[in-house]
Order: structure tokens, then sequence, then C-alpha cells
């Protein structure tokens, strides 16, 4: 049975005691779902994020790692360093990471068996711009997105993925894929992984919608029965949103 998750992507957002401040926030509101919680803060605020949330359920992950395991790479952070501070899971491929970073499919395949060499989880996320959809090539593009750069890993890899289909003109413009739209892509995501793999690796596979999760639109999207949860930007930033999303599961 797969795990339904809300994860928070907070960006560059967040100093030292905003971090304390929203994780407190968090940690006071009920949770009545039963989703498993996972927040990602910036790197500076990952140690204290995981110290905080010690004893919860709530896990922390961070935003991006490198592909090398160390080296004369400045300003990059490493797997091993993750771990270190007890940071299991990474979120890779973002499309602001993308887009801004230059991270293509190479990079990301690098990134991904690095992951997993170290023991982590990863959240892959994907998902396609407008014109990709004006030109209803949404379900091609995300076909290459997902084979070029997971289709590579053996069968057991997979209890270590999460996926989240994330159409590019829905992250942060207050756009958002329609129910409908959410769950023709999950399904068809499931049934690419089924026929690359088995019945059991597309079941027990997490997938999540991300773009404008809103506490007023998410139990719509979440009612879709390939849709696993949420991995969320703007509304991770507050506390009741957040966890009104958390409880819309
Ligand atoms: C995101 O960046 O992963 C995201 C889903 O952002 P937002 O919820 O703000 O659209």
């Amino acid at each position: 049975m797969r795990k339904k998750i809300v994860a928070g992507n907070w960006k560059m957002n967040n100093d030292l005691s905003e971090t304390q401040d929203l994780i407190s926030g968090i940690k006071s509101i009920t949770k009545n779902s039963d989703a498993q919680i996972i927040i990602a803060p910036p790197y500076t605020n990952l140690y204290s994020a995981f110290q905080a949330l010690k004893g919860s359920e709530i896990e922390v992950a961070a935003q991006n790692m490198h592909q090398s395991e160390n080296g004369a790479f400045t300003g990059e952070i490493s797997a091993k360093m993750l771990k270190s501070i007890g940071v299991n899971t990474v979120i890779l491929g973002h499309s602001e990471r993308r887009a801004y970073c230059g991270e293509d499919e190479v990079l990301l395949t690098e990134k991904v068996n690095t992951a997993l060499e170290n023991d982590m989880k990863i959240i892959f996320c994907f998902g396609e711009e407008l014109k990709d959809r004006n030109y209803n090539e949404h379900f091609e593009v995300v076909n290459k997105q997902i084979s070029n750069t997971l289709f590579h890993l053996e069968k057991g890899a997979w209890s270590n993925i999460i996926l989240a289909y994330e159409p590019v003109w829905a992250i942060g413009t207050g756009e958002t894929a329609t129910p409908d739209q959410a769950q023709e892509m999950h399904e068809f995501i499931r049934k690419i992984i089924r026929e690359e793999y088995d019945e059991t690796t597309a079941d027990d596979l997490t997938i999540l919608y991300g773009g404008s999760v809103k506490p007023g639109n998410a139990k719509e999207i979440f009612s879709n029965p390939d849709v696993d949860g949420g991995l969320i930007g703007g509304a991770s930033l507050n506390a009741d949103d957040f966890m009104a999303i958390v409880n819309a599961i």
C-alpha cells in the first residue's frame, strides 16, 4: 500500500528564527490525516529543523545536493553531509533548478545515482511547460523526463523514489491543473512505470502533485485515485495553510 505524503518546499525562504517559528506553528496544529509530512527548508536551517522535529513524525528533506561524493566544488553540499545531520531525503529535478541552474537529464541522472548510492530517498520532480500542453505534447514530455532519468534503475531502487508531477505553468502562478488533468497525468505515469517495471512497483509508488496547491483546492486534487499527496511551495510557508493541506488528504 503506497504512502500518502505532503511535502513543503520552502525554497529560498525563512531564516533561522523564521524556521523555528514555522516549525512550532506546524507542530501546534493537530494532524487529522495519515499523510507523512516532509519539510524542505534551505540548507542553513536543515540541522536546526531536524533538531526541532526530533521525536515527531515530520521528516526533513534537502532541496538539492551535489552529484559528487566530495571534492573541489565550492558552495556545494554532498549526500554524506546531509546524512550526517539526519537528512535522508532530497528533492531533485525541481523545475526552478532545471531552469535557473541548468540542471539537465544527464546531471540529474548522476544526482539520482549518487543519492541512491547513499541510501537517500528522492522526491523527483518533473512536468511539462505550457507550450508542451498547448501542442498536446505533455504526455510525451513527461514520459521522456521520467524514462531518460529513472528507467536505468533496478526495480528495487523504486522503493526510494517519490515522484512529483509539477506542471511548470502551475508553479507559483496561482494556476493549477484541474483535478481531471492531474488524475489523467498521474494515471499515465503509473501506466508507464507498470509497463517498464511491474504492477507492484507501479502500485507502491507515491506520486505527488505540485503546482499552486492551496487549502481551497487540495481536497479536490487529492481525492483522485492516483494522486497520493502534494509537493507544496508557497502555501507551505504558512503553518495554518500547510496543515490544512495535510489534513485535506
Ligand atoms: C513547487 O515549487 O514545488 C510548488 C509546487 O510551488 P507552488 O505550490 O508555490 O506552486
